[in-house]
């Protein structure tokens, strides 16, 4: 891979072999005695210029471009030369870019596939954990084992992976789900917190009233 340096000037020049004035801010490479050459005596004119900041774009550019030229200006404030950029062939860039969109294309494809899946983790988790509760509470209402698994899902979801929370199915992570759920549908603690009462408090207060309502789903029918 030829490394060639192209050097945007900061102050006339002219180029040393065609002899053209160049002016300012001019795009040359320099050349062992002749000094300054312009792009087209370099025979670099006929390649494009890729900006930098998209790394892989510039990757797949630099890879497929048979020659190939960084682009360099001098910057003052850092008194040193900055990459601007990169000089490929025309072809090289618009293959690189197929490639960059077939990947975002693939990358679009991938996030579908597990969002998809993770769709189904939960459908199952969902599916899991109401069995589980029905098992345990025989006497809950008919759909409630289904809100109490579908809150449990939606409180573990993102915050642990879902092969961690889909192990969570025993009793105890059960048992804290549903009484969870009956402080909130079956006892006033909600109203409690609304009205400023500590949660402790407000969780003691209630205490009773939860432990009655489960004793009564677990009841064997
Ligand atoms: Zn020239």
């Amino acid at each position: 891979m030829t490394d060639i340096k192209v050097f945007i000037t900061t102050s006339e020049a002219s180029c040393g072999e065609c002899g053209e004035d160049l002016g300012r801010r001019a795009w040359i490479t320099l050349v062992e005695d002749k000094g300054a050459l312009c792009l087209s005596c370099a025979d670099l004119d006929h390649l494009v210029f890729l900006p930098s900041g998209d790394a892989a774009l510039t990757r797949r550019s630099r890879k497929h471009s048979t020659l190939a030229a960084v682009v360099l200006k001098w910057s003052p404030a850092r008194k040193r030369y900055e990459r601007q950029g990169l000089l490929v062939e025309a072809e090289a860039l618009e293959r690189a870019e197929q490639e960059c969109l077939a990947d975002s294309e693939a990358r679009a494809r991938r996030r579908e596939r597990d969002a998809v899946r993770r769709a189904e983790l939960d459908r199952q988790y969902v599916k899991q954990f109401a069995e589980r509760v029905r098992q345990l509470y025989p006497r809950c209402p008919l759909g409630r084992e289904v809100a109490v698994a579908e809150h449990a899902c939606f409180k573990y979801s993102g915050r642990v992976g879902r092969s961690a929370a889909a192990k969570n199915l025993d009793e105890q992570a059960i048992q804290l789900a549903i009484i969870a759920h009956v402080r909130h549908t079956e006892t006033p603690y909600d109203a409690l917190l609304a009205s400023d009462y500590d949660r402790g408090d407000a969780r003691a207060q209630v205490e009773g009233a939860v432990a009655r309502v489960l004793a009564q789903w677990q009841a064997p029918e």
